[in-house]
């Protein structure tokens, strides 16, 4: 299957050549399978994860390609780290939120819900900035339990 087929913005696409250009890094197949198969995940996604929908458009990605380009990925901006807390990371597209990110965390079924929570952000940086301090990331995230109701599919559903 051609890579190209998948459906990323063409700007993302540019921007995210750009940056392996700006770090010396050729544009390669693999790397650009790799990048549009992070923006065809739902949500959150493991390196596991990445490596099973990238190999579905190019199956010469290797394990140990997804696992160095994931840091070129959250360098450039266009992936971002979620730590939940987990042995290991998810990670996410930033396909169009322009605001902070807060996630509400379902421990009960590992369900992650982002929200904006651009007023985190401001509170964050102003407690940051009293204390003569630069912000150079934040992170909150909200713990629920849904006692496997079925309600958090329900709402991710939505
Ligand atoms: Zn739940």
């Amino acid at each position: 299957m051609d890579a190209t087929k998948v459906d990323v913005p063409e700007e993302l696409d540019e921007n995210f050549k750009k940056f392996l250009t700006s770090k010396g890094l050729r544009v390669t197949n693999q790397r650009l399978a790799i990048f549009s198969a992070a923006f065809t995940c739902e949500n959150h996604f493991t390196a596991e994860d990445l490596l099973d929908s990238a190999r579905k458009l190019d199956d010469s990605v290797s394990r140990a390609t997804v696992y160095r380009a994931l840091p070129l990925l959250t360098q450039s901006g266009l992936i971002r780290e979620v730590d939940v807390g987990k042995d290991y990371k998810y990670y996410a597209a930033n396909k169009d939120a322009k605001t902070f990110q807060a996630q509400v965390i379902c421990e009960d079924c590992d369900t992650i819900f982002e929200i904006d929570a651009p007023f985190m952000e401001w509170y964050g940086k102003t407690v940051a900035e009293k204390l003569g301090l630069t912000t150079v990331g934040q992170r909150l995230q909200v713990i629920t339990k849904c006692h496997k109701s079925g309600s958090c599919k329900n709402i991710a559903a939505k």
